[in-house]
């Protein structure tokens, strides 16, 4: 796999191959084991991670030899002393996002070994950072999973209810943010001037929703040569699905097809579902979405998101 570097948040560079090389692998049901190095002002993290999709369908990144790669080591104090670190942690986290994984301290869990088998010989979780409090005798992903596949199932609803007139309480908004978690103001205009690609030579309006839809489209096809619909509702979110000859005889999305559309954009697999991934109506979401059609992950703009309490 190719190396390419990235400057990190407070001065540090990472090398690492690039997201697309190594959600392949995983794709194709492969562990990938990508060579990684993260300098950072105080410390130097490298080593290799293992990225894999487990049983259930989510990928899963180790710093731990016990999956399979080399396994990640850090040049500090405190990982000398006990073989773990906030800079394993911080270079996990980092390949968590590049590479569409949710990061585990567990170093029972490595490609081919069900989750069950994990549960029953083993009564905690370990973090690699620090020891914490026993998270039951469940995956540290799984968890992580459910948490986000409930809160997405919750905000769908939300603006499905909102769609059908029905009152909903105001939903609190954590503001877009940037690369470093910054939080920055709700884009405009998406631009992506010289980075090549199906219209990356002018702006896009984001309010414009016709021509974001039109983007969207292009980059997609530009991208993996296959034909997805965008499609707008009349509250402006949007569903990025497939043409119709595509679907199954019901209208949903096949499997297949919709894991392969989480993939190309990077996103988790239950964001994709059986009617398409939906955009809310949102210019933060837009910006977001464009980036990820394009193959831009981590995105330069995260999108808002909103809970209800
Ligand atoms: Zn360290």
């Amino acid at each position: 796999m190719s190396q390419r570097q990235f400057k990190l948040h407070g001065g540090g560079i990472a090398n690492v191959p690039p997201p697309r090389d190594v959600r392949d692998q995983v794709a194709a049901g492969r562990a990938a084991v990508p060579s990684v190095s993260f300098r950072y002002p105080e410390a130097t993290v490298s080593g290799q991670a293992t990225v894999w999709r487990d049983e259930s369908g989510v990928d899963v990144v180790s710093p731990f030899p016990q999956a399979g790669g080399n396994g990640m080591r850090c040049t500090c104090g405190k990982f000398s002393s006990g073989g773990r670190c906030e800079h394993i942690g911080k270079a996990l986290h980092s390949l968590g996002d590049a590479y569409g994984a949710v990061p585990t301290g567990d170093t029972a869990l490595r490609p081919g070994v069900s989750m069950a088998e994990v549960r029953r010989e083993r009564t905690s979780d370990t973090a690699y950072d620090a020891p914490r409090a026993p998270l039951e005798r469940m995956n540290y992903s799984r968890i992580q999973n459910l948490r986000a596949q409930r809160q997405d199932t919750h905000k769908e609803g939300l603006f499905e209810k909102q769609r059908r007139g029905e009152p909903i309480n105001t939903p609190s908004v954590k503001p877009p943010k940037d690369n470093e978690g910054r939080a920055v103001a709700w884009p405009t205009t998406f631009e992506r001037e010289g980075k090549g690609g199906a219209n990356s030579d002018r702006p896009t309006d984001l309010h414009d929703i016709a021509d974001v839809q039109y983007r969207i489209r292009a980059a997609l096809f530009a991208r993996t040569r296959t034909h997805y619909s965008v499609l707008r509702d009349k509250d402006g979110g949007m569903r990025i699905t497939i043409p119709k000859a595509r679907r199954a005889k019901d209208g949903t999305i096949p499997f297949a097809e919709r894991a392969r559309l989480a993939d190309t954009l990077g996103i988790p697999a239950h964001h994709s579902r059986a009617n398409g991934v939906y955009i809310p109506a949102d210019t933060s979401w837009r910006h977001e979405m464009l980036s990820r059609s394009y193959g831009d992950t981590p995105p330069p703009i995260r999108a808002a998101r909103y809970t209800v309490a």
